[in-house]
């Protein structure tokens, strides 16, 4: 179990001063121009040594991600954009930095704004965040009364503006080139790759798009080294990560924890045990509603981080644990995503458009059993026709979790249709 001295976030519950003074208390904002003085390259070395990799779902590398970004400006400015669009169902972490510990996002966003040059940095907060933009808004507003942001910020010699910018709660906008459709007054559809951001960006410039987490994780890394940093969790999987661990346990939360921790000891030291014991549990989604669903057999084995749960085709993503039990009825709770994503889909690629909704009509009639069993493979194959297909990742999120359950529940899908058509059932309907 992580050790109280190695934890990045020391008031992640709130306990203690959110305050300036509180975070100065703990250790925030010590030494901060110390630190920039040792320049961008040090900075953007350290962060690839200590293995971060993107907090936000994807985990790609941070540093080398940075690393992507104009040595040289072209004329054009280079910007920082924080994702703060916390949408995913199930994930909850962000909005605790935000709303115990602002201060480490906001020291972060300098310290990885100076490593690439830019100047000004724009945190996108996601709409239904009221209480989390006005303390972030306090804090950003306090740094700037005590000179940490704006001309030589923090006395570094460095000028920094940073920026909070509150969207109107679409959960498409958490998609990086969406959110920079937002930002820039349009509407928030993805837009195509290439250009990448770190090309063209927000308003055509060189931008980097980061998640909260991993830029609240920086100042800790450089005060305490890459080495510490990379000291937890197995090779390629390094650092602390947020957990938040929501559904059948006896006691959901949101905890830091080394990477590479087991479910098992994740869930018994955290999360007071699976409801009704261990038995009792039937299935886990371990990274947010997009990827793929695990019977508890698997689930059991595993080693929370992104190689490990990759390789049973499921991932880590913004580890977020949704845990359900046998009271789960898992066709209706993976049908229940189905209908978010073609909510959620903004429309514009026609995979997605579509299949979202014929994804979510199919599911639809499988819950309630009103199905021929060839259609679950028919399903499997619309949803492989949507996967990849698409200008942005919405489409494979829409997709991978109907794929976990065919692949892990099929058995469930496919006697509610037999029991159906003999008339033995008052299948759940969905509602
Ligand atoms: Fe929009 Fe879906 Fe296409 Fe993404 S995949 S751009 S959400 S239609």
């Amino acid at each position: 179990m992580l050790r109280d001295e190695d934890r990045i976030f020391t008031n992640l519950y709130g306990m203690h001063e959110r305050t300036l003074a509180g975070a100065r208390k703990r250790g925030h904002w010590d030494g901060t121009a110390d630190i920039i003085r040792k320049g961008p390259d040090w900075i953007i070395e350290q962060v690839k040594a200590s293995g971060l990799r993107g907090r936000g779902g994807a985990g790609f590398p941070t540093g080398l991600k940075w690393s992507f970004m104009p040595k040289e400006s072209d004329g054009r400015p280079s910007y920082l954009v924080i994702n703060a669009d916390e949408s995913e169902p199930g994930t909850c972490k962000d909005r605790e930095i935000m709303r115990h510990d602002p201060h480490t996002l906001i020291e972060g966003a300098l310290l990885a704004s100076f490593a690439m040059g830019a100047h000004t940095a724009y945190i996108y907060i996601r709409g239904e965040f009221i209480r989390e933009r006005e303390i972030l808004q306090a804090a950003i507003d306090e740094a700037y009364d005590a000179g940490l942001l704006g001309r030589n910020a923090a006395g570094s010699g460095w000028d920094f503006d940073l920026y909070l910018h509150h969207g109107a709660g679409a959960y498409i906008c958490g998609e990086e080139t969406a959110l920079l459709e937002s930002l820039e007054g349009k509407k928030g559809m993805p837009r195509m790759k290439p250009p990448f951001p770190a090309g063209a960006g927000l308003y055509g410039c060189p931008t980097t798009v980061n998640n909260v987490e991993s830029i609240a994780v920086v100042p800790t890394i450089l005060r305490r080294g890459a080495d510490w940093f990379a000291g937890f969790g197995r090779p390629n999987n390094t650092g602390t990560k947020l957990f938040a661990i929501s559904g059948h346990v006896n006691t959901p939360c949101v905890v830091e924890e080394s990477m590479s921790i087991s479910f098992e000891e994740l869930i018994e030291k955290h999360a007071g045990g699976i409801r009704g014991g261990w038995d009792n549990l039937k299935a886990v989604i371990p990274g947010g509603s997009s990827v793929p669903v695990l019977p508890a057999a698997i689930a059991r084995e595993a080693i929370m981080d992104y190689d490990w749960l990759r390789d049973q085709r499921s991932g880590l993503g913004t580890a977020a644990v949704i845990v359900m039990d046998q009271s789960v009825d898992i066709v209706k709770a993976i049908w229940r995503l189905s209908v978010f994503y073609k909510h959620e889909s903004c429309g514009q690629c026609t995979p997605c458009r579509e299949g979202t909704g014929w994804m979510m009509r199919m599911m639809d009639r499988l819950v309630r059993g009103e199905a021929e069993i060839e259609e679950i493979d028919m399903l499997l194959d619309v949803s492989k026709q949507v996967e990849g297909h698409t200008i942005c990742a919405l489409g494979d999120a829409a997709a991978w979790p109907i794929q976990g359950l065919i692949r892990h529940f099929r058995d469930e899908i496919e006697d509610r249709i037999r029991a159906r058509q003999k008339g033995r059932v008052s299948a759940v309907a969905a509602e």
